[in-house]
Parts: structure tokens; C-alpha cells; sequence
């Protein structure tokens, strides 16, 4: 593994190289079948994102890298390619774990150059991801930005954010704290086949219950809406209607986009499942990673009334995850085409 070159891009600076670190344990356990844990120190655990991002948050924590979620759209799948694992199967089950990140943040978070900017959590891996069940990272992480003064976000598809839903709740009376889940597809049978890793769409509406509940607001990141498979206007309102019902201040809807090894991951799946559909998605995507703009905008005239509607107009917090670009946006590709 090219652990000692990787690029400050790459992920968060933050990662070890295995030969430096001088500590790694790899790990099999039969309760995670087919998943191997890479055990790493890591040196710094904040990462501060580059200028040119215009991500709405200066900072971010990741506590793993790779995500059994095994999302077939993530864009954080190319960073696995810095670490000489594959962008595909390894990011789903080849993890590291920064098992000391919680000491190092406290370490860091304690310097009087730090100014309390906002950090944002799982921007490129899912921080409550199954392996968090056996690691617990994430409550040291939580004390650690709760107890400095740092206001910071949670982004999550993971039900086991609700064992530290107490932490949390305190945690927001100390700092600004703004959690999101992400929940797209409404329908489980499809859910299953394009996130198999997630918990299914019924216990992420009862996770935000859960998060509404304990007397937070909680945004939903309906992100990527995949074209021709969950954006038809049954499929839409049947979800936006349960995320209203859940107690979901907000929504933010963003059109699925493939950059880099993501784009030949998602296709070939789709190649598999929908052969059909592939023609279409060469006329939206053309040779670019975005939409095309008239397909954002057909969307929009779609989703709009949907959002004032269900009273789901809630401000966006600041966060954005790996379902969604940094900076969101379509490229033109070629003449008009929507379908
Ligand atoms: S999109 Fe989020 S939850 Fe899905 S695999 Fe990527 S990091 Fe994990």
C-alpha cells in the first residue's frame, strides 16, 4: 500500500503511513464477515479543507476511511485509490480505523491557535458505519468538541447515532450542534440493491423520530436523487410525506453526480440491473460527472412544491457529505436532453 505518498487531497492529512506509524493490526471478526480493519495512529485528526472546496465548514474529523455502507454512487470512493486499495469492493470492506483519534483531537483541539471553527462530521466516511459499534470513536469526539467550545456537525445514514443521542443532546447545550441524516431512496427493495450496507429507509425515519424526539432539529439530506430510478413524483412525495411524518426540519435535494472511479462503479451496477437505462444516462451525463442543467432544473420544478408542501423548507445546515459534491453544480453536455 502506498500509505507513505499519499496526497494531501486524498482524504484528511490526517492518516498515518502504516510504516511510520509504526503500530497496525489488522483485524477479522466473524461478526463482520468479508471486512478487514486496518488499526491505524494517526498523527492529526483535523483537516482543515482546502479553499478552493467552498465547502460551507472550514473543518472536518473523519474516524474511518472506507465505508461498509458500500454506497454504489459515494464520491469518496477514489480516495481509497491513494492508499493502493480499489475504489469498488475495497472501499466497502477494506477499513482503517483511527483508533487514537479522539486523544489526538483533544491534543489539538487544546492549542491556543485554535479558533473554534465549525468541524463537520462524516464528510467522506459514515462516522456511525457498523465498524462504530465495536470501535466507539465517535463519544470521545463528541466530548472532545462539546467540552473545547467547538461547534460542529454530524452527517449520518447510521441507526447507531442513537446510542449517543444523550451525548448529543447534552453536547448541543454546550455548542451549536446540527445533525443530518441522509435518506434518498424511500423504496427498500432499491435501497437494498444501490446502498447495501445501510440501514433500510424504515429505520432511518425512525432514527430522525429519534433525533426530533430528543428535541433537535434534524435536516435530511435527500441526496443523490438518482434519475430515472427515485425521481418520479410517487417516489418523491411518498418520501417527502414519511419525512414530514418523522419530524424532518428540512431537506436538501441534490441530483446524483459520478466523478472519477465512482462513475465506471455506479455504471457498471447499473449496466447489470437496468441496461436500459444506460443509453438515457449517456445523453443526461455525457462525458461529465454532472447532470445536465435542464435535468436540475426539471427536478427543481418537481421538488419544489414538494418541499413547500410538506413544510420542508428548513435551513440547510453546514454540511455537506459524500452523497453530495462539494460544489454542486451541472455541466453542459452537448445539445438539451433530459430523458
Ligand atoms: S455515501 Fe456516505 S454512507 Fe454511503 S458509502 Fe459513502 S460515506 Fe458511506
Amino acid at each position: 500500500m502506498r500509505w507513505t505518498t499519499q496526497a494531501v487531497d486524498a482524504d484528511d492529512g490526517a492518516l498515518p503511513g502504516l510504516e511510520r506509524s509504526g503500530l497496525v493490526r489488522r483485524v477479522q471478526t466473524p461478526e463482520f464477515d468479508g471486512i478487514t480493519f486496518h488499526e491505524v495512529l494517526c498523527k492529526s485528526a483535523l483537516n482543515k479543507t482546502p479553499e478552493a472546496s467552498r465547502l460551507p465548514f472550514d473543518y472536518t474529523v473523519n474516524t474511518f476511511r472506507g465505508c461498509s455502507h458500500a454506497c454504489r454512487y459515494c464520491f469518496a470512493r477514489p480516495t481509497h485509490e491513494y492508499l493502493d486499495l480499489d475504489a469498488g469492493h475495497d472501499f466497502d470492506t477494506q477499513l482503517v480505523v483511527k483508533t487514537n483519534v479522539a486523544a489526538v483531537l483533544r491534543r489539538e483541539l487544546a492549542r491556543k491557535s485554535w479558533k473554534r471553527e465549525h468541524v463537520a462530521l462524516g464528510t467522506n466516511t459514515d462516522p456511525y458505519q457498523r465498524a462504530e459499534g465495536r470501535y466507539r470513536l465517535m463519544p470521545g469526539v463528541i466530548g472532545a468538541l462539546a467540552e473545547s467550545g467547538t461547534p460542529f456537525s454530524i452527517l449520518t445514514k447510521g441507526t447507531l447515532l442513537r446510542r449517543d443521542l444523550p451525548l448529543i443532546a447534552l453536547a448541543s447545550r454546550q455548542v451549536d450542534v446540527r445533525v443530518s441524516v441522509s435518506l434518498a431512496i424511500g423504496d427498500h427493495e432499491l435501497q437494498q440493491q444501490i446502498e447495501p450496507g445501510t440501514p433500510s429507509p424504515k429505520a432511518r425515519l425512525d432514527l430522525i423520530r429519534a433525533i426530533a424526539d430528543a428535541g433537535m432539529s434534524c435536516h435530511v439530506m435527500v441526496a443523490p436523487v438518482i434519475p430515472f430510478l427515485t425521481d418520479s413524483k410517487q417516489h418523491l412525495e411518498g418520501l417527502f410525506a414519511d419525512l414530514a411524518a418523522a419530524g424532518a426540519s428540512g431537506v436538501t435535494v441534490i441530483p446524483m453526480h459520478l466523478r472519477g472511479s465512482t462513475r465506471g462503479w455506479f455504471l457498471s451496477w447499473m449496466s447489470a440491473e437496468h441496461p436500459a437505462l444506460l443509453p438515457r444516462y449517456r445523453r443526461l451525463y455525457g462525458r461529465g460527472a454532472y447532470v445536465s442543467p435542464e435535468y436540475t432544473r426539471w427536478l427543481d420544478a418537481r421538488v419544489d412544491p414538494l418541499v413547500e408542501r410538506y413544510g420542508l423548507a428548513g435551513r440547510q445546515p453546514a454540511h455537506r457529505g459524500a452523497e453530495t459534491p462539494a460544489s454542486p453544480k451541472s455541466e453542459p453536455v452537448g445539445p438539451p436532453t433530459l430523458f
